[in-house]
């Protein structure tokens, strides 16, 4: 089975990177979303082992002292890492694995693996982050400071990143994400309507699934063609403004 590709996207505290990812998940069941640890306290609304996996500083420092972690940090005081291990395991199953790092988290990835697509979503502007950040109300005075603060920085420098993507609204945003994962799962030969490859020689077939009568339509060939992945390059950016 073909290795999957790892997506790593890097945004700014409050630029809504998680809601991007919720979304484009949805539609692209191929790719999981593999949460990193933290000794985060755990914001309302997320859930342990889905956005987070919520360690103790101990259990982090054992994990990181075994090689247990792709690379880690200390962001805002508390401690951040990759799992290797469920990052490995999604992509030898063919999946294609999507990480959400910042700038130093993907840097590092970068060393480790060469060939992922780092992708930075930018917020509208400034004045809206700060905006973001103060409506979701989770952080205080200090906390919103420091995370403007470090925002302007990574903006300041993008040159690391294949994509960058203008998040002004979020199904724009989510449109370009998916224009993106396609392109690139194409160029590399991947299908990319992988979930639906059981159709039955190429045609479409309908299967029911569980007890309450659900319909999976497989719809077939999805008629991808490898020629077409020079419609997406990489380094060439999606911007919010076309
Ligand atoms: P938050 O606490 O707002 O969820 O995340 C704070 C920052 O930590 C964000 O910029 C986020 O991208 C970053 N982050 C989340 N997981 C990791 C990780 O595994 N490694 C690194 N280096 N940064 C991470």
């Amino acid at each position: 089975m073909k290795r999957g590709l790892l997506f790593v996207i890097t945004a700014p505290s409050g630029c809504g990177k998680g809601t991007l990812r919720r979304a484009l998940l949805k539609e692209q069941t191929d790719i999981r979303f593999c949460p990193s640890i933290t000794t985060r306290e755990p914001r309302p609304g997320e859930v342990n082992g889905i956005d987070y996996i919520f360690v103790s500083m101990s259990e982090f420092l054992k994990k990181r002292d075994k090689g247990e972690l792709a690379e880690w940090a200390e962001v805002y005081g508390n401690y951040y890492g990759t799992p290797r291990e469920n990052v490995e395991r999604a992509l030898d199953e063919g999946y294609s694995v999507m990480l959400e790092k910042d700038v130093q988290g993907s840097r590092t990835l970068r060393q480790v693996y060469p060939d992922g697509i780092f992708i930075f979503i930018l917020p509208p502007s400034l004045d809206e982050l700060r905006r973001r950040i103060e409506s979701r109300g989770t952080e205080n005075e200090t906390e919103k400071h420091m995370r403007l603060d470090s925002a302007r920085k990574e903006i300041a420098d993008l040159r690391d990143f294949d994509y960058v993507i203008i998040n002004t609204d979020v199904e724009r945003a989510k449109d370009r994400l998916v224009a993106i994962t396609t392109g690139e799962k194409i160029a590399s030969g991947i299908s990319p309507c992988q979930d639906q490859r059981r159709s039955v020689n190429g045609k479409p077939s309908v299967e029911e699934i569980g007890e309450n009568d659900r319909l999976q339509v497989h719809p077939g060939d999805c008629g991808c063609q490898t020629s077409k992945a020079d419609s997406v390059k990489k380094g060439k950016q999606s911007s919010g403004y076309s």
